[in-house]
Formats: structure tokens, C-alpha cells, sequence
């Protein structure tokens, strides 16, 4: 709530207050007539009616009422926020919750440049500083970790060092800048397969928007991904321990060893196809092979249940179809792409009307016959 709000609010409550009197005086002078039972009901009534007025008046004083917004939010969003036993805080489905639906959609609280030549920790408490009490309140609310151990408490440094933990602990990427979003912060983490949700900044919006990549039952948590989880578990929870401070526990990590080397071997697998896929660029594969390591990535996907960045996956092969002229396979692949940013990105994001427009006429494609004539092929052997 802005301040000048605020007071408005005051001011017309006040109002009210000094009209109290005038009613007083009208009941005053109905009492002169009126029956010793009437009189002392009446008194009654006067006496909760000043004591009501005195209550809601210092209510609203004290209170700061939520926006209209925010309560559409609550209302409608499919998960709360709870205290889970040994997470601190997380997420969890209020309702079964459909693939591909929205979760939420968060501006941030403040934006700073990724790069910037001032103090860090300056630049955050002037962003804070503009804040409301309120959105104040819920960046410090927000966990941290990698304090530093020898900052004297109630000291500027401290008061910086305390808004970089929480920063660095809680910021999200969004275009060139970094920033803080309260409720998508809430979200735990999960590796691979276990996290069931996908948040995405969109630049012309200028919001974080969240979908559910998988189905989520009532009860079940929801979780992100703060890293890039294609790789094994070793090498995932020490850059989790690092920069997060904690050893994760998800459903993958916490596979019996033999299932995680498994589990290990299939997403270094798709690392490595990602990197080869990435040679037809280079024109140092054919546009062929480029389709079958895409399938192929597709498949051990399916077997390790790791279906983010299919969207993208199925647009770079169709690029790859465009760029050869291959018309069947360019809108084959950009309707797979479009089914899995629909359910990752949101069925309104720029990147699945891309894929629209390439389905209706592929030829249309920024790349389209700018390699040589080839049979690519589609997805369907995926
Ligand atoms: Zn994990």
C-alpha cells in the first residue's frame, strides 16, 4: 500500500469519528420522553455503537488492508505456502493441479542490473528502501544463506551484508536484470525428474509466470529447478551445497545408488547429445543426424522422466527442418514444440505462437531453405 493511500484511508475514516457526536446529541434529546426500559436499552445500544466505532477506527489505523490483487491471488492460486519438517518453508498443491497450468504470475519486488560498478549491497537497501512496509517485510521473510560470520550486528555492513545473503539466495533471473519474486522464492528444489514446475520471466509482460510441467496431485510439493540438474548427483549437490546450503534430498538424489548411477548415466547422455545436436550449427552434422540425436535425447527423456526443455528441444529441430526445406518435418516437430512450451512456458508465450505461425506455413520460417534441400525427417519415431 503507497503511503499516500494510506493516509487517504486515514483521513476518511476520521471522518466518520467526529460525526459520532452528532448522534449522541440526537439521542440525547429522543431520551427525554422515552420509558426507563427504552432509555436503558437505548443506553446499551450507545454504548456498543461508540465502542464498535472506537474498535474498527484504531482497526484501521493498525491494519493495513491487502490489495484487491492480493487477494485475488490467494483465492485463486492453486497451492499455499506451508512450514514442511526439516525444508523450512514450501509449497504445496492445494488442489490437483493439470500439466501445463499456470501456477502463478509475480512481478518482481525490485529489479537491479545483473552487471552493475556500485556496491551491491548499497544498491539493494536503496531498492528496499522504496519499497512498502509490507513488501519490506516479505524480503526479509525470505531465507539465506552464506552470511558472512564477522559482521558486527546493527552496523551498515551488516545491513547490506543481510539484504546480498537474502539476494543471492532468492533472485531470479529476468532479461538483464535480476530479480526478487516473494512466492516463486517459496518454491524448494528438485533434480531431474522431481520438479514438476517451470517458471519463466517474460520481458514484454514484465513478470515471472510459473507452470506445472507435470501433473501435481493435491498435497504433493511442488518444486523448480534452480540449476541446470543434467548432470550426476555428485556434481549437482555440491553446486546445491555451495550456493543454496543444503544437501539435497529430492526423489533422484535419493534414489538407492544402483537406480542413480542409472539415473546419473542417462543425463550425462543428454548433456552430451544436446552438445553434438548443437554441431549441425557448424554445418559439422547433417541435418538428419541432428534430427535423430534430438529423438534420441527425446527417448532417454521419456525413460529418466525428464520432460523440461522438450519445447525447445522440438523448435531447434524444426529450425533444423526450416533450414533444410523440409516442410512435413519443420510443422511435425513445431506441433510437438508447440504442445511442450504450451505446458513449460504457457500456451500464450511468444515462443508457442512462434511455433503456431510455423505450423500454418512453414515456409514463413526465418531460416527456412537457408541450408541445403534434405530429407530431415519429423518426430514421429518419438
Ligand atoms: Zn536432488
Amino acid at each position: 500500500m503507497p503511503p499516500a493511500s494510506s493516509t487517504h484511508r486515514r483521513t476518511a475514516k476520521a471522518k466518520k469519528v467526529t460525526f459520532e457526536p452528532k448522534v449522541e446529541e440526537h439521542t440525547r434529546s429522543g431520551t427525554r420522553t422515552a420509558p426507563l426500559l427504552t432509555r436503558f436499552l437505548t443506553g446499551i445500544a450507545l454504548i456498543s455503537a461508540i465502542f464498535l466505532a472506537v474498535y474498527y477506527y484504531y482497526s484501521y489505523l493498525l491494519w493495513e488492508p491487502p490489495s484487491t490483487a492480493k487477494l485475488e491471488e490467494d483465492l485463486l492460486s492453486p497451492f499455499q505456502v506451508v512450514d514442511l519438517p526439516g525444508k523450512g518453508k514450501g509449497v504445496i498443491a492445494t488442489r490437483d493441479i493439470a500439466q501445463g497450468e499456470l501456477l502463478l504470475r509475480e512481478k518482481p519486488l525490485f529489479l537491479v542490473p545483473t552487471h552493475i560498478t556500485s556496491s551491491p549491497g548499497a544498491l539493494l537497501l536503496t531498492s528496499l528502501a522504496r519499497l512498502t512496509p509490507v513488501q519490506r517485510k516479505s524480503f526479509y521473510d525470505l531465507s539465506y544463506v552464506n552470511f558472512p560470520r564477522d559482521v558486527i550486528p546493527d552496523t551498515p555492513e551488516y545491513n547490506e551484508a543481510l539484504a546480498l545473503a537474502i539476494f543471492q539466495t532468492n533472485s531470479i533471473a529476468a532479461g538483464s536484470n535480476v530479480g526478487i519474486f516473494p512466492r516463486m522464492a517459496r518454491f524448494n528444489h528438485g533434480c531431474s525428474s522431481a520438479f514438476n514446475s517451470v517458471y519463466t520471466w517474460r520481458e514484454k509482460e514484465g513478470f515471472l509466470v510459473a507452470h506445472a510441467l507435470k501433473a501435481i496431485k493435491k498435497g504433493e510439493e511442488l518444486l523448480t529447478t534452480y540449476t541446470d540438474t543434467k548432470r550426476p548427483r555428485d556434481s549437482r549437490r555440491r553446486y546445491l551445497h555451495t550456493h543454496y546450503g543444503f544437501t539435497c534430498q529430492c526423489a533422484v538424489c535419493s534414489l538407492p545408488d544402483d537406480l542413480s548411477r542409472k539415473s546419473d548415466s542417462r543425463l550425462s547422455r543428454m548433456s552430451e547429445l544436446y552438445s553434438q545436436f548443437a554441431r549441425w550449427g557448424d554445418s559439422s552434422i547433417s541435418g538428419q543426424e541432428a534430427a535423430n540425436i534430438a529423438r534420441e535425447i527425446w527417448s532417454i527423456g521419456e525413460e529418466e522422466r525428464y520432460w523440461s526443455e522438450r519445447g525447445r528441444l522440438a523448435a531447434d529441430a524444426a529450425w533444423v527442418a526450416a533450414a533444410h526445406s523440409d516442410d512435413v518435418a519443420a510443422r511435425e516437430w513445431a506441433a510437438l514444440a508447440l504442445e511442450w512450451y504450451a505446458y513449460e512456458l504457457g500456451a500464450d508465450s511468444e515462443q508457442a505462437h512462434e511455433m503456431q505461425n510455423v505450423i500454418a506455413d512453414a515456409e514463413k520460417h526465418p531460416v527456412w531453405g537457408s541450408r541445403h534441400e534434405e530429407h530431415v525427417g519429423g518426430p514421429k519415431k518419438v
